[in-house]
């Protein structure tokens, strides 16, 4: 070994979600001293059997990053994706051997997976490793936990108030939320009416491949040829400049707008009034600190209401770093529930987008072409489709692992396994998220395009969302009957005769068998 590698003082990993120059983890950087380690790895990318969106994604961010460093002058060792089979940690053991680091450094991952992988890999090597607090988030885990611990439930809406006061964000000076209340969620409810969204309503930019993309985009197409999606419309910002453009440009735009119409989902409109800043904040190319400022910034310059600014800040304040708390505070345990153990194989279909319903259709192809669905199509179609068919949750969270361009496990776990399947016993929701077609209907024009008929739960037009909500209430109704919210849903399914309920318990068995509606009846 040369002496210039024997010289080498800290290794400071940054992986593929960690792309911030403030990083924590460069703040002592010594050009002279120390190297930044950051690779491609084929492992990560069949971990799940991701999209071909989600890997370019992070492989451009990467790449782009690496520039950005070297723009720096820091000195970085970057291993491009190779036809090797191997993984993220094969690929640091070869470099902890070569080089011999006195320590590695690291950003705590996103991924508990990751962080025990690496925690082996350093100890194989007999290499220190540091990992340090990832202060691009606003609370940290050991906080949340303090604060979760003890409590019989843990809810959004308590952690959110301190979280606002903690911060002081959207507080007046005497100490109470801006407005007089915690939420405007009454008046984020809003749906399009016949007519759609307004026809002038703004489009969101699109990042126009440069050189980088290009080659990555090609390379994914040819080395990932097997893995589903397409790249024929990559349009993610993956450099902080251009992550900041998109920041602005939804802030003036589509804020506004952002409260009205959160839930609210349209035939052939992807974004409608959403941020689609997740990727950039997951990858760390923004940061929440100073989305959440451009956010009240407007409200302070009369260019955005407060239910707006107020929803879009409880997503980022509130949500976001209360999945993250969760999510540390339960791992790895929590990626073993299943309370209503659910068994069933995901339907082949929400890999090819081929069915014949209409809200799964749209929020399938659009998962696939784009790497993104919004909230509500995650939660009240895809989500809950698989709830309903009592899909088991582990093969739920490999799909949303897989598919989204801004999937990581902190965020993406809770959300999936948490809030969408009501596996983790109501740690995040005190209720499941069930609906019957019908909430779609009121949501959307999905249905108005869809051959089935969402107030029908049997009959050939049978909705099979309808149907397997009755199902599922009337299979779950003694594990539901002590949760208080439940009451009403529960008292419904009692007015159903038995005549009915066999009625809808065999159509249900046929939702089941072909799951898509694209089998024929034989
Ligand atoms: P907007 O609607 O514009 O919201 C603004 C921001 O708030 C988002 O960018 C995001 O950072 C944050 N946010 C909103 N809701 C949540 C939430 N429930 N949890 C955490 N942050 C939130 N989000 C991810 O970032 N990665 C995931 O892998 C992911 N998987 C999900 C899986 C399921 C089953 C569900 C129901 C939700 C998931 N979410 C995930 C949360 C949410 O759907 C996305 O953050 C949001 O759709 C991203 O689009 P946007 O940037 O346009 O969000
Ligand atoms: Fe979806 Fe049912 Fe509406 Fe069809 S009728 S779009 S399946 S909710």
């Amino acid at each position: 070994m040369s002496s210039a590698r024997k010289k080498l003082r800290h290794l400071v990993v940054v992986l593929g979600d960690q792309l911030d120059l403030s990083a924590s983890t460069l703040a002592e950087f010594d050009k002279e001293r120390d190297l930044i380690w950051m690779a491609e790895a084929a492992g990560e990318a069949g971990h799940v059997w991701s999209t071909r969106m989600r890997i370019a994604y992070f492989f451009s961010a990467m790449r782009h990053f690496r520039e950005a460093l070297k723009a720096e002058g820091l000195p970085v060792h970057y291993h491009e994706i190779d036809d090797s089979e191997r993984g993220l940690m094969d690929l640091l053991q070869d470099t902890l051997e070569d080089l011999q680091p006195e320590k590695v450094i690291c950003t705590l991952p996103g991924e508990w997976r990751v962080l025990e992988e690496l925690r082996q890999a350093c100890k194989e090597a007999s290499c220190p490793l540091e990992v340090r607090e990832d202060s691009h988030f606003m609370d940290v885990p050991e906080a949340f936990r303090d604060w979760a611990e003890g409590r019989k439930a843990i809810r959004l809406e308590y952690y959110y108030r301190e979280m606002r006061k903690r911060h002081q964000i959207l507080m007046t000076e005497d100490g109470k939320p801006e407005g007089g209340e915690w939420n405007f969620d009454k008046e984020n409810r809003g749906s399009f009416g016949k007519d759609g969204p307004a026809k002038d309503k703004p489009v969101p930019p699109s990042f126009a491949a440069d050189a980088i993309t290009r080659e990555v985009v090609r390379l994914v197409n040819e080395r990932f040829s097997d893995h589903p999606g397409s790249l024929d419309d990559f349009r993610w910002p993956v450099t902080r400049e251009d992550a900041l453009t998109a920041l602005e440009d939804f802030v003036k735009n589509r804020l506004p707008e952002f409260g009205l119409y959160q839930d609210a989902m349209w035939t052939g409109e992807p974004w409608l009034y959403h941020s689609l800043l997740s990727p950039a904040l997951n990858a760390k190319l923004l940061n929440p600190r100073e989305v959440i400022k451009a956010a009240t910034d407007a409200y302070q310059a009369g260019g955005a209401p407060l239910n707006a600014v107020e929803g879009f800040v409880r997503q980022i304040l509130g949500w976001r770093e209360y999945v993250r708390g969760v999510y540390w505070w339960k791992m790895p345990g929590y990626l073993e529930l299943n309370a209503l153990q659910a068994e069933a194989r995901l339907p082949e279909f929400y890999w090819t987008g081929e069915t014949r319903y209409r809200c799964l259709s749209e929020s399938l192809q659009q998962t696939l072409e784009h790497g993104y669905a919004h909230h509500i199509q995650r939660l009240m179609v895809t989500g809950l489709y698989g709830l309903l068919l009592g899909i088991d949750p582990v093969e739920m969270h490999k799909w949303y692992l897989a598919v989204y361009v801004d999937a990581v496990e902190w965020v993406e776990l809770p959300n999936t396994l948490g809030m969408s399947q009501f596996a983790d016993e109501g740690i995040m929701a005190s209720k499941p998220y069930v609906a019957s077609g019908k909430y779609i209907q009121r949501m959307s024009n999905y249905c108005s395009g869809c051959p089935a008929n969402p107030a029908k739960a049997t009959g050939e037009d049978a909705c099979p969302f309808t149907t397997l909500y009755w199902d599922f209430l009337y299979r779950h109704r003694e594990d539901l009957s002590s949760n208080r919210r439940m009451q009403m849903q529960l008292r419904n399914l009692e007015r159903k005769s038995e005549d009915e309920m066999a009625a809808i318990r065999e159509a249900a068995k046929l939702a089941w068998a072909n799951p898509s509606g694209m089998e024929v009846p034989a």
